[in-house]
């Protein structure tokens, strides 16, 4: 059976990636796009060789689609998801999932009822090197872990630099963006939830409308690992990497906290070091592949809606404490801070 995609949103995203990546599958094809501009929408599908353009979600649902894949701005995935699934089509859903983990939770549960899939469009879980540092820790390779540390604070290219640094409404700001994914690689990597989180944030010139464009968090894991994570928007020569510290190991991964199936994993422990050797594939390429094996009943989508909620969870707790000054719970079934 070939999966018919309709794409909600003429994005960025899409146009980089998500496109190919769906291109990329032996049964998929991406039949239709939605933007809220008909001239954006005519335009789009033209560059990107699509074969009908709408400008209404009741349009597109009424197409001849089996999925969705949703990448609007932050303030939309919520309404457009509730009635993509109301109309029974798969969704994958950019992150976060909405505006706060309630509304996420609404979504998902939504989809459970309607019986479709439903997953995250976290890519980090499919990067090679993450699975590799996954694998190394459930393998025992460190030890017991006992810390992590996330560097991803980037230099947010200028085309990107719109809603993300200027409109709160629609979910802008590092945390949203961010820590969403720091959230996300941090529980699969380690196979651990985080249970509280402190954060401090700053506006460092890039963002306005009271959006923050940096945030440092620290987090405490069920199992007493502590992590902490720095994202950004305005450091333009940091790097990034995600490092675990065991009792008999160390990983350090460099260059991994990207869209790109780059960068090196490191095992360090008292018999020397050893790089990781780890599949290059595109990230999104397989998180397809992982939400069309969903629809044919052979597993999970890379990341679940479930997933989704706990990485929005954790963000909802990193902008409360930020605001708060004080640290605050993550509870993926009651929001933050309870
Ligand atoms: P874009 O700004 O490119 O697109 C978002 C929306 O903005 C589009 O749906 C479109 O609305 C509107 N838009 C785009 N270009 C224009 C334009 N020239 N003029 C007016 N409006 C325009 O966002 P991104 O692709 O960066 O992000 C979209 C979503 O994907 C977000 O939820 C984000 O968090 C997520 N994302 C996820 C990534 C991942 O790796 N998982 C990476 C990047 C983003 P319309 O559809 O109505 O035309």
């Amino acid at each position: 059976m070939t999966v018919r995609w309709g794409l909600i949103g003429a994005s960025t995203i899409a146009k980089q990636f998500m496109i190919e990546a769906i291109r990329a599958q032996a049964d998929a094809e991406v039949a239709a796009v939605m933007s809220s501009s008909p001239e954006r929408a005519e335009a789009y599908a033209r560059e990107n060789g699509i074969p009908a353009a709408v400008s209404a979600l009741d349009a597109l649902l009424s197409t001849n689609i089996d999925a969705v894949y949703i990448s609007t701005t932050n303030e939309l995935h919520l309404e457009q998801g509730l009635a993509a699934i109301e109309a029974g089509k798969h969704v994958l859903c950019e992150k976060p999932l909405a505006l706060t983990s309630a509304d996420a939770r609404k979504m998902v549960a939504a989809a459970k009822k309607a019986g479709i899939v439903f997953g995250t469009n976290h890519h980090l879980r499919n990067a090679g090197a993450h699975r590799a540092m996954r694998e190394a820790i459930a393998a025992d390779r460190i030890g017991k872990p006992i810390a992590a540390r996330v560097f991803h604070s980037v230099y947010l290219p200028e085309n990107l630099q719109g809603w993300r640094i200027a409109r709160p409404e629609a979910g802008g700001g590092v945390v949203l963006d961010i820590t969403v994914h720091d959230a996300d690689t941090l529980r699969f990597v380690l196979g651990d939830d985080p249970v509280e989180i402190s954060a401090f944030t700053q506006s460092a010139g890039m963002a306005g409308g009271g959006l923050e464009d940096g945030a440092m968090c620290v987090w405490r894991f069920k199992s007493g690992v502590i992590a902490q994570s720095h994202e950004g928007f305005t450091t333009k020569f940091a790097g990034t990497g995600f490092e675990v510290h065991g009792s008999e190991g160390s990983l350090i991964a460099t260059n991994v906290m990207t869209q790109k199936p780059v960068g090196s994993v490191l095992l360090r422990t008292a018999s020397g070091e050893e790089e990781l050797s780890f599949d290059r594939e595109d990230l999104y390429t397989r998180s397809l592949r992982q939400f069309h094996a969903a629809i044919r009943d052979e597993g999970q989508p890379s990341a679940t809606g479930e997933d989704g909620i706990w990485s929005l969870a954790a963000a909802e707790a990193a902008l409360l404490s930020a605001k708060t000054g004080k640290t605050v719970s993550i509870d993926p079934k009651l929001g933050s801070g309870n």
